[in-house]
């Protein structure tokens, strides 16, 4: 079994865990470098973004994960997630820490603060063509997707999935429900399901 790993400070810890048994990997929380070693993929989860971030600065994961990218590592970004895989942040601290590691802009909480949630069923580009179900929990959406970032989601016109090569990142939270397309998605891309040879990793953000 491919063994998947989960940012596990803070946020939708178990309930991704139990989405990726669910699809046949092996799930491990991850919370120390050491812990990335034989990785196929890396989810980080919803939750406060600036917290995760400051916890994975602190405990060395930031730049451990950064490298273990590079190096050919997939990620999934869930809502918090998302924003810390994005090179430029918007709406919130500027210089928060980050990844940066899918040139786009993340607009965080643009959706409005006070609609703290919401759901909705939309197309999801590459898991069939039955409508997904979504639940927004003060979610960003994604903006000035930069070349090679491929919109796979829409909801109001706000782009809120994103995929660049084994990179991928969703405003929304699929951990939440019971269906487990988007993390198949995810688990054939950690496993090689569809390489993309051509992708251009950007420098480390500051
Ligand atoms: N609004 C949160 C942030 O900016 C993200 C919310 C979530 O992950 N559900 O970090």
């Amino acid at each position: 079994r491919p063994r998947v790993g989960v940012v596990a400070y803070q946020g939708a810890v178990p309930e991704h865990l139990r989405a990726l048994e669910a699809v046949g990997a092996e799930a491990v929380p991850v919370r120390w470098p050491r812990e990335l070693e034989g990785l196929a993929g890396l989810i980080i989860p919803g939750g406060e973004s600036t917290t995760i971030g400051d916890a994975m600065k602190t405990w060395g994961l930031l730049d451990a994960v950064r490298e273990w990218a590079q190096a050919g590592g997939a990620i999934y970004g869930t809502c918090a997630g998302a924003i810390l895989l994005a090179t430029e942040i918007r709406g919130g601290k500027p210089d928060q820490p980050r990844l940066g590691l899918i040139p786009m802009a993340v607009q965080r909480n643009g959706f409005g603060r006070q609609i703290e949630s919401c759901e909705a069923d939309l197309e999801f580009k590459g898991i069939g063509p039955e409508p997904f179900h979504t639940v927004f929990i003060r979610a960003p959406y994604f903006e000035d997707l930069g070349p090679g970032v491929e919109p796979l989601a829409e909801l109001d016109g706000k782009v809120v999935a994103v995929r660049y090569g084994r990179f991928l990142a969703t405003a929304f939270h699929p951990e939440l429900t019971d269906d487990r397309r988007i993390h198949r998605f995810f688990l054939d891309l950690a496993t090689g399901g569809t390489p993309d040879p051509a992708q251009e990793v950007p420098a480390p953000h500051a």
